[in-house]
């Protein structure tokens, strides 16, 4: 741990450097919702700010409330989620809608613990939902955090693979006592780590705690580990999303054969018709066996559901 004077200099530095710095983002605004800044944070955890933007805004247009989602189809969220990737967690966003119109009167709860129990709230949202939305003091510890703690104050290149109790006891002892200057604290340093101290290329040279930094201090070790880049061409990944987008584009069930084998060679890929993302998926090329894995993958995972039709979102 840090001395108390080089703490009581990242107190001061990051949050200030927040405060010229910080993107003007809806889900700060004072006037935004507990349920948008819950709908930000699901969103947020695997997709960068620039892409969630857009979808969130039309989530929030669509569905200010949680009732409001919770009154549709969960096949609904699934098309609305869009391009972000990973979408179960539509699927769990949505549940949450329904618990929270069934459970809590409809409004976002207001303690991490009540956070928790809602589907598919982890530990991560329901303390982040619990300060940004609530204002109350928790220690939130997402990648960019760890990142800037790992080395502002480690002195190590990255942070462990997984987190450890280690680093939760050190973002507990860095975390300011007063309940606001909290708040601000767990925003400004995620943002530090979202800008600044970033994973790759860390600009060092515009960042407020320079001349504090544990890592520079040491002549800036390299990692101990190579972190695993997030291959995407050829992936299950990568066909799954291809299917999922052909399912949001159609208007009815697609027929198993037609998704699973086309033919759509006299379909463009860019065309902007229901056709063209089929064309897309089957331009991926992926073998049989791989598409078949695919559409398995969203039957079970329930974000597709299968009819004598064909299969298309979950009603
Ligand atoms: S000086 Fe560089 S490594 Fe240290 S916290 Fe700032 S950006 Fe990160």
């Amino acid at each position: 741990m840090e001395t108390g004077s080089t703490v009581q200099q990242l107190h001061r530095l990051i949050p200030a450097w927040f405060g010229r710095a910080a993107r003007d983002l809806p889900w700060r605004k004072p006037e935004c919702t507990a349920w948008g800044v819950l709908v930000s944070e699901v969103m947020l955890q695997q997709t960068p700010v620039v892409r969630v933007l857009p979808v969130w805004e039309e989530w929030l247009r669509r569905w200010p409330a949680p009732a409001d989602l919770a009154a549709e189809p969960s096949g609904e969220a699934v098309r609305a989620w869009g391009r972000l990737g990973y979408p179960r967690r539509a699927l769990r966003l949505h549940a949450a809608a329904r618990a929270i119109a069934a459970d809590h009167g409809g409004s976002v709860p207001d303690n991490r613990e009540q956070l928790l129990e809602l589907p598919g709230v982890g530990e991560y949202t329901a303390a982040a939902v619990a300060a940004f939305a609530w204002g109350r003091r928790e220690t939130v510890v997402d990648t960019n955090i760890r990142r800037v703690h790992a080395r502002a104050v480690s002195g190590r290149a990255l942070p462990a693979r997984s987190l450890t109790t280690a680093e939760m006891r050190l973002a507990e002892e860095l975390l300011p006592a007063g309940r606001a200057e909290s708040v601000r604290w767990n925003a400004a340093v995620m943002e530090l780590g979202a800008l600044i101290c970033t994973a790759r290329s860390p600009r060092c040279d515009e960042c407020p705690v320079l001349a504090e930094c544990a890592w520079v201090a040491a002549g800036r070790p390299e990692p101990d580990y190579v972190p695993r880049g997030q291959a995407w061409a050829g992936t299950d990944r990568q066909v799954r999303g291809a299917m999922m987008a052909v399912l949001r584009a159609a208007s009815g069930p697609v027929p198993r054969g037609l998704l699973l084998q086309g033919p759509v060679d006299l379909v463009e890929p860019d065309a902007d018709t229901e056709l063209a993302p089929l064309a897309r998926l089957h331009g991926l090329q992926a073998p049989a066996e791989q598409m078949e894995r695919a559409l398995a993958g969203l039957l079970a995972d329930r974000l597709a559901e299968e009819q004598p039709a064909g299969i298309r979102l979950p009603g």
